[in-house]
C-alpha cells in the first residue's frame, strides 16, 4: 500500500503538521512535489506531497488504514523534488513557521490557488500568462558549455590581482562540490561583480546553473544588463514587482532548463534550478535578505544550508560583510574569505570628514546643513558636478535628543535608546518594558533644548531648495536640478529608474534620498556625498545600530569619486566621537570591531548568542498584553525545566513600534548560547498555545529588528 505525507494549503492559527493520506491503487503520477486534491474537514483542500511511502500490506494495521482518507486527484506535475521537500521542512523548523507558508516558497502558484475542472480532470489554475504569438518559434535550448564559451569571449579586461585570487578561491569551491562558502570582502568599486560573472561562467562550463541574489532595490536594469550582456537569453530575472503570470513564466523557463542564470531578489533562491553549482549573494550584509513575514527566513542562512545539501558553492559579497559572516569565517573551515582592498580603477577611496552638529548648533546655526556642507555643495554644483545627499531614515521610533550635547536617554539595563511617546511624555524601554517620565531639561548639561528627533525628506528638500535659491540669487548662477528619492517618490513601477536617469543627465544635479541611494549608484561625476544625519540609526533601540551605521557610511562613501574627479564625503552627526562613525570615516573596520565585539559579548548579542523574538499582536491591547504575559511565563518555564544555563527570556514588553496599522504589538525576547537550537525551545510554546482569534503570535528567529 502507498501513503503520502502532505502539507495542506489551509489557513492555520499557528503551526501545522503533516497529514497522511492513502494513494488509491489506480492513481498514477503521485510524486514528491505534486499538488493533490484531498478532503479535509468535510471540504476540498489542496495538499503538496512531501513524502511517498510504500509499505507491504502485511505491515499495516488495518484499523489505522480504515481511518485514512484517499487522495482524490493529482493536480500538477512535481513543483519540487526531495531536496525541495527537505528544504521546506528545514525552514519550517528553523524559523518556527507554518509548513503551508514554507511550501509556497517553492511553488509558482500563490497561496490557496483555484482548482478548475477540465473534462473530468481537476487541475490547478495557472496565472494569466503572456500569449505566444502565432508563428513564434521555440528557440533550441543552448548547452551550458556553449553559453560559457560565448561569455568568455565577452570578457573585456584582465582581472586585478585581488579579483584573480578571489576567482581562484570561488572556482575551487565550485570544483570541490562540498558546499563551501567564499566571502568576497571587497571595497566599493573593487570589481566584485566581475568576479561573480567569471565564476558563473565556470559553473556553466561544468554544466551547472547559478542563482544570484541582489537586494531588491539594486535590481535595476543596469544590474540586470551586466548579467544579460555576458550570458544573453539564459538569464532569468525575478523580483517582487512582477505579475503572477510573469513570475510563472520565469519559473517555468528555469524548470525546463531554458534559463541557467537567475538574477533576483530574496525569493529567487527558491527557483527550480536543476544541477545548481553556485549561489551568489551580493551585499550580503543587507537586512532585506531577512523576510519580515512568515516564514521569517534569512536568505543567507538558507542558502548556506542549500549549498551544504547540494554541494553548490556559496559566494557572499560585500564591502561591509556582516559581523556574523566575518566571525563564521574565523571558526568554520568551510568558510573562506578573500579581500579586495582597492578599487578596480586604481583610484583611492574618497576622503571622509565628520561634522560635529552640536558645535554648529552652539555657533548659532539652526540649519540642517552645516556651513562646511553648504560651501562644498555650492562649489560642486557651480562646477557643474553632482552631489548625493542622504537622509538616514530607518525605523519609525522617536527618541529624545539634546540639541546642545547630543544626549539621548537610554535604558540602564538594556543599553538601548528609550523610545519617546508623546502621550503622557513617557520614555519606554522596548526590551524590558521599563517606563519613566521624560525629563524636561537635559540631565547631562541642563539644556532646555531636549527635542523629539526625526525629520522627513520633504522638509529637508524644502530647506535644500531654499539654500540653493539663496545661493543662486546671490551669485547669479543657474539652479541645479534637485531629485528626491524616497519611498514616496519611488512608489510606482520604474519610478526609481526615471529618477536616476534624471539625475544622471549631464550637468549639475543634487540627489536627495533615504538610505536606498547608498547602494549600487554609479555616476562618474558625483564629487560630493553628504550624510545629513549619520547618527539616527545609532539611536534606534537595536543592537545592530552601530554596525548598520558603520555599513551605511562606508556604502554611501562608495558613491563618491568613482570616475575622473576626486570625491569627498561629509558626515553630519551629533555623535562625532561614536566609534561606528569615526572608524567608518577612516575605512577602519578592525577598529570598529575592536569596539563593537566586546559590547556584543558582554550584552549577550549575536554572534555570541542567538535570539528569537516572539511577536504578539492584535487590535485589543488588553488581550495582546495578557497573551504576551502568558507566553513569557511559558518561555521562562521551558528555560527553567529544560535548558537552563546561558538561556534568558526578556519581557513581555511593547515592541519598538508598539502600534502599527491599528495593531498593538508586544514581544518576548529569548537569548540562547551561540549555535543553540533556539527553535526547539520556542516551537512547543507556540504549538501548545490555546487558539485565540483576537491575538496573533509568531516567532522571529535571528530577528533583524526588535
Ligand atoms: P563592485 O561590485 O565591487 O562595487 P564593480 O564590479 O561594479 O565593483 O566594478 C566597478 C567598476 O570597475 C566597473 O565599472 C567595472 O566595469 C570596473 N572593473 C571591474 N574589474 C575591472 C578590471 N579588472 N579592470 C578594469 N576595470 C574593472
Ligand atoms: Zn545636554
Ligand atoms: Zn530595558
Amino acid at each position: 500500500m502507498r501513503t503520502v505525507s502532505l502539507v495542506l494549503d489551509i489557513q492555520t492559527q499557528s503551526l501545522d503538521s503533516l497529514y497522511t493520506y492513502v494513494v488509491p491503487a489506480d492513481m498514477v503520477g503521485v510524486e514528491v512535489g505534486c499538488a493533490v486534491l484531498v478532503e479535509f474537514s468535510a471540504r476540498r483542500a489542496i495538499g503538496y506531497v512531501m513524502e511517498v511511502c510504500e509499505r507491504p500490506d502485511s505491515e499495516i494495521d488495518p484499523t489505522s488504514v480504515s481511518r485514512l482518507k484517499p487522495l482524490l486527484s493529482v493536480l500538477s506535475s512535481p513543483y519540487f523534488d526531495e531536496d525541495g521537500a527537505a528544504l521546506v521542512q528545514f525552514i519550517a523548523h528553523e524559523y518556527v513557521a507554518p509548513l503551508s507558508a514554507c511550501v509556497h516558497l517553492l511553488t509558482p502558484v500563490g497561496r490557496a490557488p483555484k482548482v478548475v475542472k477540465r473534462g473530468d480532470m481537476w487541475e490547478l489554475q495557472k496565472p494569466a500568462r503572456r500569449r505566444k504569438k502565432k508563428g513564434e518559434a521555440e528557440a533550441p535550448v543552448p548547452l551550458d558549455e556553449d553559453i560559457a564559451e560565448a561569455a568568455e569571449a565577452r570578457e573585456g579586461f584582465a582581472l586585478t590581482e585581488g579579483q584573480a585570487a578571489a576567482l581562484t578561491c570561488v572556482d575551487a569551491c565550485i570544483d570541490r562540490c562540498a558546499g563551501e562558502t567564499c566571502v568576497v570582502d571587497g571595497v566599493t568599486g573593487s570589481g566584485k561583480t566581475e568576479v561573480y560573472l567569471r565564476a558563473i561562467r565556470h559553473a556553466l562550463e561544468l554544466g551547472r546553473g547559478a542563482i544570484v541574489l541582489v537586494p531588491e532595490i539594486a535590481l535595476t536594469p543596469q544590474t540586470v544588463s551586466r548579467f544579460e550582456g555576458r550570458f544573453g537569453d539564459t538569464v532569468a530575472v525575478m523580483h517582487s514587482r512582477m505579475t503572477a503570470g510573469e513570475r510563472f513564466d520565469q519559473w517555468e523557463a528555469v524548470r525546463l532548463g531554458k534559463k541557467r542564470v537567475v538574477v533576483g531578489a530574496r525569493s529567487a533562491l527558491f527557483c527550480p534550478m536543476a544541477t545548481l553549482g553556485l549561489i551568489i549573494i551580493d551585499e550580503e550584509h543587507e537586512s532585506t535578505y531577512k523576510q519580515e513575514s512568515a516564514p521569517r527566513y534569512h536568505a543567507r542562512d538558507v542558502a548556506a544550508w542549500m549549498a551544504q545539501r547540494t554541494g553548490a558553492a556559496l559566494v557572499l559579497g560585500s564591502a561591509t560583510p556582516s559581523i556574523e559572516t566575518l566571525c563564521r569565517c574565523k571558526v568554520d573551515d568551510m568558510w573562506h574569505r578573500v579581500v579586495l582592498p582597492t578599487r578596480a580603477n586604481g583610484k583611492p577611496m574618497p576622503e571622509v570628514r565628520i561634522i560635529d552638529m552640536a558645535k554648529e548648533f552652539g555657533r548659532g546655526s539652526r540649519s540642517m546643513f552645516a556651513k562646511e556642507l553648504q560651501e562644498n555643495l555650492f562649489a560642486a554644483v557651480d562646477a557643474g558636478r553632482k552631489v548625493v545627499l542622504m537622509l538616514n531614515q530607518r525605523g519609525f521610533a522617536n527618541f529624545l535628543l539634546c540639541r546642545d550635547c547630543g544626549y539621548v536617554p537610554e535604558c540602564t539595563t538594556c543599553s538601548v535608546s528609550l523610545t519617546y511617546h508623546e502621550v503622557g511624555r513617557k520614555l519606554v524601554c522596548h526590551h524590558c518594558g521599563k517606563t519613566s517620565q521624560a525629563p524636561v531639561t537635559c540631565p547631562v548639561c541642563g539644556s532646555p533644548y531636549l527635542k523629539k528627533f526625526g525629520a522627513g525628506t520633504q522638509r529637508v528638500e524644502m530647506e535644500l531648495r531654499r539654500i540653493l535659491d539663496d545661493h543662486a540669487s546671490a551669485t547669479g548662477r543657474p539652479l541645479p536640478r534637485v531629485v528626491r528619492m524616497d519611498s514616496d517618490t519611488t512608489a510606482t513601477r520604474d519610478a526609481h529608474e526615471k529618477l536616476l536617469a534624471e539625475f544622471g543627465q549631464p550637468g549639475a544635479a543634487v540627489l536627495l534620498g533615504t538610505q536606498m541611494i547608498a547602494k549600487g549608484l554609479d555616476f562618474d561625476d558625483v564629487v560630493l556625498v553628504g550624510v545629513i544625519n549619520a547618527d539616527t540609526q545609532l539611536r534606534l533601540p537595536d543592537f545592530r545600530s552601530a554596525e548598520r551605521t558603520f555599513d551605511l557610511v562606508e556604502q554611501v562613501a562608495g558613491r563618491a569619486g568613482r570616475g575622473h574627479f576626486e570625491g569627498r564625503v561629509l558626515v553630519q552627526t551629533y555623535m562625532h566621537d561614536a566609534m561606528a562613525i569615526l572608524a567608518a570615516a577612516h575605512y577602519d573596520r578592525k577598529r570598529f570591531l575592536a569596539d563593537e565585539l566586546p559590547k556584543r559579548k558582554m550584552l549577550g548579542y549575536p554572534p555570541y548568542a542567538r535570539l528569537a523574538n516572539i511577536l504578539v499582536w492584535g487590535t485589543e491591547e488588553g488581550a495582546v498584553r495578557a497573551e504576551a504575559e502568558v507566553l513569557a511565563k511559558r518561555v521562562q518555564e521551558q528555560i527553567d525545566d529544560i535548558v537552563g544555563d546561558g538561556w534568558q527570556s526578556l519581557g513581555a514588553a511593547p515592541c519598538a513600534i508598539d502600534k502599527l496599522r491599528g495593531q498593538h504589538r508586544w514581544h518576548i525576547l529569548i537569548k540562547a548560547p551561540a549555535g543553540a537550537d533556539i527553535s526547539k525551545l520556542a516551537e512547543p510554546v507556540i504549538r501548545k498555545r490555546r487558539a485565540n482569534k483576537k491575538v496573533n503570535v509568531a516567532v522571529d528567529v535571528d530577528p533583524y529588528s526588535l
